[in-house]
């Protein structure tokens, strides 16, 4: 029914030309050039190299029977622990309910079906994660990206925010925002997000806060927007990241009663697609978001051990004559490599994108040039996700001795050193 002169007439304009995502792209041409025999250095998908802590595995393992379909919007058992969950981390006082949680087979499911039920402009500052937009132009909604600066560690100014949105006064818009940040690893301090807040306000914006990495900030001081704009805030989360379950597909939005009818919507939405959410993984859920003190210990050892890789890793890049901010959350890294611009074009080539290209090639190093996170072709930045290491060991060296300095790196991280290493030594290669 195809014909090898390009697509047929009947495939939707909206999705011609689309490729799959660059972030599971480029895990998958990384996995066949490992099975080629190739040695690659995967910090190009970001996947949480820690494994599910023991106790919500068991869980899942107990819950192996459950076979029902569940509730559309979630088990509410696990709907009350998301909540309290909720409240409890980011410190929130709105009185958040079992009934303002909607759960689904990852959040990146939920962001789609946000943007199908409502009818706006999404707002994305740019750089942000690769998904959000081409889910846009998915559905057919129109993208604004708002500019950012390295100076201003490429967060989201609350003048460029507030001038975007004088312009066409009173349109319906969302705005995600992505904090610590895929792909900067930058976040808000409380006090920037009460600004930001007082202008989401003022536009009346709906904001999705996507704080998928909130429970990864590296000194477990994640604060939320919902917390000043409560009443537009969709709060954004799931267990793929701090939980280290991305495979397991489980994501949550938390929603203000003011929303309900966004909730609403995407219910009816979801009850017409997905239906409902694995019901042995909605279970083990319920344990994680508990949250017992086996967790939180698992978490302060995986904060500590990202935010010394992290600090070290930038730290070199930066010794290698990249421009790159000391990340404070999650796993990953966005350098810029513009000082590096002619003698990397001296040697052919032309762009962050080409350098990811032959970086790759010739090190081995998988990383994502900043083009995949909206910016502009001709850029020099890239992202680079330090999270190829063995997470399980990482906890248990890091439970026996928590002084982490390099050689400690060097020893149970040593494919991220090692990437490290070879990037920079083939940045510097004259
Ligand atoms: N938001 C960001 C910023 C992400 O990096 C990801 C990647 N997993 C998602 C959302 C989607 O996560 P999930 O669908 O696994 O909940
Ligand atoms: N969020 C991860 C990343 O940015 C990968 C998973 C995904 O894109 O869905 O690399």
């Amino acid at each position: 029914m195809t014909d090898h002169a390009g697509p047929p007439p009947s495939l939707n304009l909206n999705v011609r030309g689309m490729h799959p995502s660059a972030t599971v792209a480029i895990n998958e041409h990384s996995n066949a050039l490992i099975a080629a025999g190739h040695a690659v250095y995967k910090l190009g998908l970001g996947q949480s190299p820690f494994p599910v802590p023991p106790s919500v595995v068991e869980s899942l393992r107990q819950h192996a029977h459950r076979k029902e379909y569940m509730a559309v919007r979630g088990l509410p058992e696990l709907r009350a622990a998301v909540a309290e969950f909720h409240r409890r981390r980011a410190g929130l006082r709105h009185g958040y309910q079992a009934e303002d949680v909607l759960v689904a087979p990852g959040s990146k499911e939920l962001m789609f079906i946000a943007q199908l039920a409502f009818y706006g402009d999404l707002l994305l500052p740019a750089p942000s994660w690769v998904s959000y937009s081409p889910q846009a132009r998915i559905i057919g909604r129109q993208v604004n990206f708002l500019p950012t600066s390295l100076e201003d560690r490429w967060m989201l100014r609350p003048d460029t925010l507030d001038a975007h949105c004088r312009r066409d006064r009173g349109r319906p818009r969302v705005l995600i925002l992505n904090y610590p940040s895929n792909p900067t690893g930058q976040t808000f301090s409380r006090d920037e997000l009460e600004v930001l807040a007082a202008v989401a306000r003022e536009h009346q914006l709906i904001v999705i806060s996507d704080e998928i990495y909130g429970e990864l900030h590296h000194t477990g001081a994640h604060g939320s927007i919902a917390e000043f704009y409560p009443e537009g805030t969709i709060l954004s989360a799931g267990l793929s990241k701090w939980c280290g379950a991305g495979g397991w597909r489980l994501g949550t939005f938390l929603f203000p009663p003011q929303l309900r009818w966004l909730r609403d919507a995407m219910t009816a939405v979801a009850s017409e697609t997905y239906t409902t959410t694995s019901a042995p993984i909605q279970c083990a859920a319920v344990t994680a978001f508990a949250c017992g003190p086996e967790i939180d210990d698992y978490l302060v050892h995986a904060r500590d051990i990202l935010r010394a890789l992290g600090t070290w890793s930038s730290e070199k890049l930066v010794a290698a004559g990249a421009r790159c901010h000391r990340p404070e959350g999650g796993f990953y890294l966005f350098p810029d490599f513009s000082g590096h611009a002619q003698r990397l074009q001296a040697r052919g080539i032309a762009d962050g994108d080409a350098l990811c290209a032959r970086l790759l090639a010739e090190t081995g190093v998988a990383i994502l040039p900043g083009s995949d996170f909206g910016r502009p072709k001709g850029d020099w930045t890239a992202r680079l996700a330090y999270v190829d290491f063995d997470g399980e060991r990482a906890l248990a060296e890091h439970a026996r001795d928590a002084t982490v300095d390099e050689a400690w790196l060097r020893r149970v991280t040593p494919r991220v050193t090692t990437a490290l290493d070879r990037m920079c030594d083939w940045l510097v290669r004259g």
